[in-house]
């Protein structure tokens, strides 16, 4: 069932838990997701990202995602991932979306927080809700910057105090912060302050906080984040790269000769996505634990 991002925010919330947010640029990955969602009856946020716009457009993935959304046999959220503009977020909340995620960390904070404020005075239209987002991940969600592997210079610690601010000018639902991981395939064993997690939930009144690139991070760190008040965590890089070895390996597999179909390499990607997935959202509601 369709839900907002709000919504299951408050499930997490009750259950102590993060709720799994990945992205769907593909038809494979979206039955990967909802398929282990409905295994594991957890509830799930399914996300688009503006930069996978060359993959797939919004325009056609988005209302399908909202469709299976609403078939789905648990809560799921359809969320817009890293929305750069306020028109790009209007055509997510246009088709369905029941969040959107406004990505101003690039701009000065008050630019920044202006812009926050109007999108959530948008979504509130479409009775959706809002995460943004303060500090910066240095690499972006298309794991474009730095790949030196040396320690990233862009990367901004949330500062607690200003996202106190932050949350009380703009409203927001759900604030992504930064607190030392990396977007994209990881280069080294990233260090994270859970300190940044436990002050900024202090200081907002217990804001959802969103983690953001889990590359590299170990089960008992994603715990330890939990704990601290992480209550979504964004995951995909490595989901996506396990979808790719299924891929690899089948053809790989194949006899001298033997036809490649297309059908056949995108099922065995899928099912190595939906083992992926439900390995992730198994540690993100602590089964594992
Ligand atoms: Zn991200």
């Amino acid at each position: 069932m369709l839900v907002t991002l709000k919504e299951i925010l408050q499930i997490a919330e009750e259950k102590k838990i993060a709720v799994g947010s990945f992205n769907t640029p593909n038809l494979e990955s979206l039955r990967a997701i909802l398929g282990a969602a409905e295994e594991l009856d957890l509830p799930v946020i399914i996300m688009f990202a503006q930069c996978h716009e060359p993959w797939i457009p919004l325009s056609l993935i988005g209302p399908i995602m909202v469709e299976q959304a609403k078939k789905a046999k648990v809560p799921v959220c359809v969320h817009l991932d890293h929305g750069e503009t306020l028109e790009y977020l209007e055509q997510a909340l246009e088709i369905g979306f029941t969040g959107i995620m406004y990505d101003g960390s690039t701009l000065p904070y008050a630019e920044n927080a202006a812009n926050t404020k109007k999108a959530v005075e948008m979504a509130k239209k479409y009775g959706a809700s809002v995460e943004a987002e303060l500090g910066s991940m240095g690499r972006r969600e298309s794991g474009a910057g730095d790949k030196s592997g040396e320690e990233d210079e862009t990367k901004i610690y949330t500062d607690p105090e200003l996202a106190r601010q932050f949350a009380a000018e703009t409203g927001i639902d759900a604030l992504a912060c930064s607190f030392g991981t990396t977007h994209g395939i990881y280069l080294k064993a990233p260090k994270l302050d859970f300190d940044v997690i436990k002050n900024v939930r202090r200081e907002t009144d217990g804001l959802p906080v969103v983690m953001h690139g889990g590359s590299g991070v170990s089960a008992a760190d994603f715990h330890a984040c939990i704990h601290a008040g992480v209550r979504k965590i964004n995951y995909f890089t490595y989901m996506d790269k396990s979808g790719g070895t299924a891929a690899a390996q089948y053809i790989a597999g194949l006899k001298e000769g033997e036809p490649i179909f297309w059908s056949s390499i995108i099922r065995e990607a899928e099912k190595a996505l939906q083992e992926n997935v439900a390995g992730a959202m198994r540690t993100f509601a602590l089964l594992d634990e």
